[in-house]
């Protein structure tokens, strides 16, 4: 399931494609996808100019000039294509393959934009668990899928006071308070296992446990594993792609997540000098928390 840097990932693509420009021509190829589409879906599309694209957690916004947000989720297995029109093109910083023939004409290939780059877009998925849906840009705040959702993790509300704060007197394991969606929106299962490693922290210690000196490097963990991942196109592990077609590479890099049994790679602290650092000896261990695989070593993370 795509997490927030994947769909920051594909925001980052489908934008010289859709930000700025019209969608010239919708094509919805079935009534719905996790949810009906809205009525006259299409005509409330065609036409209209994309203002602004954002990222809200996992959700894609595109702002259109009729006042409305196209609002978008990948669900488990979404993907965005964007195709050049007439030939291979270079949009801004990325290379957009011709579209082949019948692309936008698969079995899951549920929404088709044409905009005026010219460009095609094509939402396709597999298993239907994505949706898109179009919400009056400002009353968006207040929707059903927004009113309850807690900040941006790699915004600057995303601090050490906020964090100390949140995670104060709870007593549920970190792992778990970090990804409750209300209190930091966007965190998944593969983000919060690597953070907590950078960070030196168990995943099953009680969230209100803390040390006040934990916080700053929790909080730096979490938002550098965010940017390294979004920086390297997101992680793949079986459906996303990035707009372009290319997959991400961040699971490459990851040091825990996935790797249960392997040799660790952090650095423990070596006994004979301080500050002087050897390789962790220990292997990654796996542990089930609230449903959900837990990655951590138990000797770099305390
Ligand atoms: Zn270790």
């Amino acid at each position: 399931m795509p997490e927030l840097p994947e769909v920051e990932t594909v925001r980052l693509g489908l934008a010289p494609a859709l930000e700025g420009h019209v969608i010239t021509q919708a094509r919805i190829r079935r009534g719905n996808l996790r949810i009906p589409f809205p009525p006259r879906f299409a005509e409330r599309l065609t036409g209209r100019k994309v203002e602004r694209l954002t990222r809200r957690a996992k959700y894609l916004l595109a702002a259109l000039d009729s006042g409305e947000t196209l609002v978008i989720h990948l669900g488990m297995s979404g993907r965005m294509s964007v195709y050049a029109e007439g030939h291979r093109q270079k949009l801004g910083n990325y290379v957009y393959d011709k579209a082949p023939d019948g692309a936008g004409d698969g079995k899951h290939d549920h929404v088709v934009f044409e905009t005026d780059v010219p460009a095609r877009i094509v939402f396709n998925d597999h298993r239907r668990f994505g949706l898109m849906t179009l919400v009056a840009t400002d009353a968006l705040d207040q929707d059903k899928l927004f009113k309850d959702m807690g900040i941006e993790p790699l915004s600057d509300k995303f601090n050490a006071a906020y964090l100390a704060k949140a995670l104060g007197g709870k007593k549920t394991p970190v792992k778990s308070a970090l990804l409750d969606q209300r209190l930091v929106a966007g965190l998944g299962n593969i983000y919060v296992c690597e953070a907590l490693f950078r960070a030196g922290i168990s995943p099953k210690r009680l969230a209100g446990s803390l040390k006040k000196d934990q916080i700053a490097p929790l909080l730096k963990a979490i938002k550098s594993v965010l940017k390294d991942a979004i920086a390297a196109g997101g992680s793949t592990l079986r459906d996303h792609a990035q707009a372009t077609g290319d997959p991400g590479n961040f699971q490459h890099r990851f040091l825990v997540y996935g790797r249960e049994g392997k040799p660790c790679k952090g650095l423990a602290s070596s006994s004979e000098a301080v500050g002087h650092k050897k390789r962790c000896k220990d292997t990654v261990k796996r542990i089930v928390q609230a449903g959900r695989s837990s990655f951590y070593c138990p000797a770099c993370q305390k």
